[in-house]
């Protein structure tokens, strides 16, 4: 496929349109094996196939962050070494999605922002607009390995999304995805792609991130204050020992069959107080929540091992021992 580069604005010339990210001044045009390896990973969620060209080496040894101003994203960060985070800043966000405080948490953490169009893709693909695919969010990152020096490439995916993941939502039952061909196509241009929060809910990222003011994942916030009106708000504040009202997108949620994440709500239930009518007579055992699924170091690059677990033993986060509350998981609550 087609790239251009001027004035430092990329541009990926797809049939469907152009999709631009603005570089840091100094930006050069990346070199085909990493133009490949973003192709790849931005194309592939929708069916396209992009064979990856192989490369030797890394361009450096650094860890990117994809980095969201969410609570998940701002966890890397405390558990990889020198990590540099890189923010994508959709260029014109839809509806009630506002960037104040995500740009805030981006000064915050010492981030790089990058604008970019790359969530409007997949609406010309016929799908909502976002970032698809495991490694979706890291393509901003991909394409400045030569210009940062990156060899690894993270994001904030948790527990939810990696191992949790079926039809009915995040968290609703154990069902492991395989990523081994994500994880190859970076290898193939001698990079690597981790997922550190794989093994981890939002319990253990929120006290991981506990330092951060800004991180909060709140997109309808602004000047710094989430919205106290939404669903991340309503989960984030149970978390971390605040409960508010409800609001109509909990109350969504919280109608279906299944709830999504809902190990995360029985928790701040049981130690934050928190009580919804849906939520009060559930009975699971979701002991899990809490601790770290040992399985998940297959998502960590070998060489982030060690820091790694260092840093869980840092935060006082255990391995899960008996990980049968796990793969018999499922957040069916209600319905027919
Ligand atoms: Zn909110």
């Amino acid at each position: 496929m087609e790239w251009s580069l001027a004035h430092h604005r990329l541009t990926l010339h797809h049939p469907k349109g152009e999709i631009y990210w603005v570089m840091p001044s100094g930006y050069e045009m990346p070199s085909p094996a990493i133009r490949s390896l973003a192709e790849h990973v931005l194309l592939t969620p929708f069916g396209e196939t992009v064979e990856v060209l192989p490369a030797d080496s890394a361009p450096g040894d650094r860890t990117a962050v994809a980095f969201s101003g969410g609570v998940d994203s701002a966890a890397v960060l405390q558990l990889v070494e020198d990590p540099l985070p890189i923010y994508t800043q959709v260029a014109s966000p839809g509806g009630l999605h506002k960037l104040d405080n995500a740009l805030l948490a981006v000064e915050e953490v010492g981030g790089v922002t990058i604008e970019s169009n790359q969530d409007m893709l997949p609406k010309w693909l016929g799908k909502g607009r976002g970032f698809y695919g495991a490694a979706g969010w890291t393509t901003t990152s991909i394409l400045l390995a030569e210009h940062f020096g990156l060899s690894t490439f993270t994001d904030g995916n948790i527990i939810e999304f990696v191992y949790l993941r079926t039809p009915n939502g995040h968290g609703t039952g154990y069902s492991p995805r395989d990523y081994s061909a994500t994880q190859a196509a970076f290898a193939r241009v001698g990079l690597h792609y981790g997922m550190p929060c794989a093994g981890l809910t939002e319990i253990s990222t929120t006290k991981i991130a506990s330092q951060y003011r800004y991180a909060m994942g709140c997109m309808r916030g602004e000047d710094g204050q989430p919205c106290l009106n939404c669903m991340k708000c309503y989960r984030k504040l149970a978390i971390q020992g605040t409960p508010i009202p409800t609001n109509n997108e909990v109350e969504r949620a919280f109608g279906r069959e299944w709830i999504p994440v809902l190990a995360s709500f029985l928790w701040a239930r049981d130690n934050h107080g928190l009580s919804h009518t849906v939520l009060d007579s559930v009975e699971r055992d979701y002991s899990w929540v809490d601790k770290w699924y040992p399985r998940s170091i297959e998502m960590i690059p070998e060489h982030l091992r060690a820091y790694f677990l260092a840093r869980l033993d840092d935060f006082g986060i255990a391995a899960l021992e008996d990980d049968s509350s796990l793969v018999n998981w499922d957040s069916r609550v209600g319905g027919s």
